[in-house]
């Protein structure tokens, strides 16, 4: 039994109005049964105080936003800032997510700069990566992962990385219903975990905590969490249905 932290994730999205988000907040907390895994909700902007005031005493749960600018502050109208995510209560912060690479253009030196300035902070950053369908079918998905790592988080101190969480997200899994199985997920991540091992050390890379996302369901998730690498899981759909969420929490 590996020492890691079990995490499961939930990331909202672009979903849920202040009252939505706030039932549904509530709902996963009402139904949340002891467990050791850690929970976090990844939430629109809108909701991350209201949400924190629902999680607010309960061990281990914990709130993440879904970006950060990589400035203190300034004129970047319409961004948002590390110390301003803190001042409300959040913990983490997801990065390298593949829909903000996609639409946004977010990618290396950028996704970089923004981890650092989540951990300048003190946000952990939930930092995505993963390849694309075309790169998966021409069995290159170890080469593209390699750089997005090496690229976007191997500027880190030792003591830097080990506040970051990876999630590995084949994007051709994510949203689609198609999910990695259990032994494509557990080879990528014994993957990451070797690549962490060689520049930092086997410390490091056996107490850095790799979630799975892609379609991720109360169905499948046990059988994923079941591999020795899979930490845990970064849940998109099946975080908003307070049901679903709770039983990918309790499926270690
Ligand atoms: C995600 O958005 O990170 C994700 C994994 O989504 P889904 O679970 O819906 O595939």
């Amino acid at each position: 039994m590996s020492q890691r932290k079990h995490i499961v994730a939930g990331n909202w999205k672009m979903n849920k109005d202040y009252d939505g988000g706030r039932a549904l907040a509530q709902a996963v907390v009402d139904q949340l049964q002891a467990t050791d895994t850690h929970v976090i909700f990844g939430t629109p902007f809108i909701h991350l105080k209201s949400v924190s005031k629902i999680v607010s005493g309960i061990n281990n749960v914990h709130l993440a936003a879904q970006n950060v600018h990589q400035a203190d502050s300034g004129a970047y109208t319409g961004e948002i800032s590390a110390a301003m995510l803190r001042s409300v209560g959040c913990d983490f912060v997801i990065l390298g997510h593949s829909e903000r690479r996609a639409y946004f253009g977010e990618a290396g030196q950028l996704i970089a700069d923004k981890v650092k300035q989540a951990l300048k902070h003190e946000l952990g950053p939930i930092y995505c990566c993963g390849e694309e369908l075309d790169v998966r079918e021409a069995g290159r998905q170890e080469e593209v992962v390699k750089a997005q790592i090496e690229s976007e988080l191997f500027h880190l101190s030792a003591e830097e990385f080990g506040q970051v969480v990876i999630a590995y997200e084949p994007v051709w899994a994510i949203g689609t219903g198609k999910t990695a199985s259990p032994e494509q997920a557990q080879d990528m991540h014994a993957f990451i975990r070797q690549l962490i091992q060689d520049k930092y050390g086997a410390d490091t890379a056996n107490a850095t905590t790799i979630l799975y996302g892609g379609s991720v369901k109360p169905a499948n998730a046990k059988d994923i969490f079941s591999k020795p690498d899979v930490d845990g899981g970064l849940i998109g759909g099946a975080s908003l249905k307070a049901n679903d969420f709770n039983a990918i929490i309790q499926s270690f």
